[in-house]
């Protein structure tokens, strides 16, 4: 496991090395560079051009800042999914992925070049496409691709294999008190966040190893760590409820902090990151506001243009069913052409 700077918190993160005979495979390219190749030279005597392997779980800034300069470096071949070859190229791509409006990309780019995150395209001979359920066999390991869909849309976790030794590489299902979901999946994901982190913990894994947590998690540790996330998660639940006011309705701009306290973040944070961050708070609210109202606790009465508002509010109540075909289709389509689908409703009404 190479660690992230600052323990690994976001835009920080973990990667993870698999030295082989014939292969050198580096799984997420989190920690940038420089941490890589201190790691590879004190660890394995290595050098980052002896990287044979990059493999991809998902393209959000955290986990492809060190993509370009590695690549540059090695030559390396890039295994991810086709959404993700595609998205780790254009920093605008992975900025509308997560949510971030079209009119503040800019913000968003600037946060991701300060990061390291360089727009560059790959060869195509260089890419290696991966989808759910792939394995990909080495002499010595075997690693099987699962992909989930409430982190991000074609997220690929990681079960490696090794004789009896299983590990699970479960990227954004961090186990650490900020889970990270919700666009666009929106109140589905809450749901769907919790069952793909209970998935992974019914592997019965040696180990979990996450992007964002600096141990891994042994398997007669996982249940305990799966309770006190979800518990975690439920939480939430409850503060999106109890932040709306009982004797009027809120618009959404107006609940106040949810989960990032933006107005006290300190000077060590830059606007672009702070413009960025409020914009996933108001992502993340509007996702528990929606479980909220799927449990029957609040409802929205005005959409502010949203479509799948404004269906809900129209049938007066959650339509679950309707998440899918109505958000998630598209999405991640859209936003590879830098597009965005659909903005992000600050004006909707709320009331419990
Ligand atoms: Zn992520």
């Amino acid at each position: 496991m190479i660690l992230g700077e600052d323990k690994s918190k976001f835009p920080s993160g973990n990667a993870l090395f698999i030295n082989l005979n014939e292969e050198k495979i580096l799984i997420d390219t989190n920690p940038g560079i420089s941490r890589i190749s201190r790691f590879l030279r004190a660890e394995f005597d290595l050098s980052v051009s002896d990287i044979t392997d990059i493999i991809l779980s998902h393209t959000h800034l955290d986990h492809g800042r060190g993509l370009a300069a590695i690549f540059e470096q090695s030559n390396a071949k890039i295994h991810a999914h086709p959404d993700t070859l595609k998205r780790c190229e254009k920093k605008a791509r992975v900025g509308l992925y997560a949510g971030i409006q079209k009119d503040q990309i800019h913000h968003f780019e600037a946060f991701g070049s300060s990061l390291g995150f360089q727009d560059r395209s790959y060869p195509s001979n260089r890419k290696v496409l991966l989808h759910d359920n792939d394995t990909i066999i080495y002499d010595e390991v075997s690693l099987f691709a699962h992909e989930t869909n409430a982190h991000c849309l074609h997220m690929l976790d990681y079960e490696i294999k090794d004789g009896n030794l299983k590990i699970i590489l479960s990227c954004d299902y961090d186990f650490t008190p900020v889970p990270w979901y919700g666009v666009p999946q929106r109140g589905l994901a809450v749901q769907s966040f919790k069952s793909a982190a209970r998935e992974l913990v019914n592997k019965n894994a040696n180990y979990i190893v996450s992007s964002h947590r600096i141990n891994p998690i042994p398997l007669k540790n996982q249940k305990e760590e799966l309770n006190r996330y979800l518990h975690l998660i439920d939480k939430r639940t409850k503060k999106a409820i109890d932040l709306l006011p009982s004797n009027k309705p809120i618009k959404l701009k107006d609940v106040g902090d949810f989960v990032y306290p933006v107005a006290e973040m300190g000077e060590q944070y830059s606007e672009d990151y702070k413009i960025c961050a409020q914009t996933w708070d108001y992502y993340l609210l509007l996702s528990h506001l929606e479980e909220s109202w799927r449990l029957g606790k609040v409802k929205c009465i005005e959409s502010d243009g949203d479509i799948f508002l404004e269906r809900c509010i129209e049938s007066n109540q959650y339509l679950t069913n309707e998440v899918n075909k109505l958000l998630v289709n598209g999405w991640a389509e859209k936003t590879l052409n830098e597009k965005m689908p659909f903005p992000l409703p600050i004006n909707s009404l709320w009331k419990k």
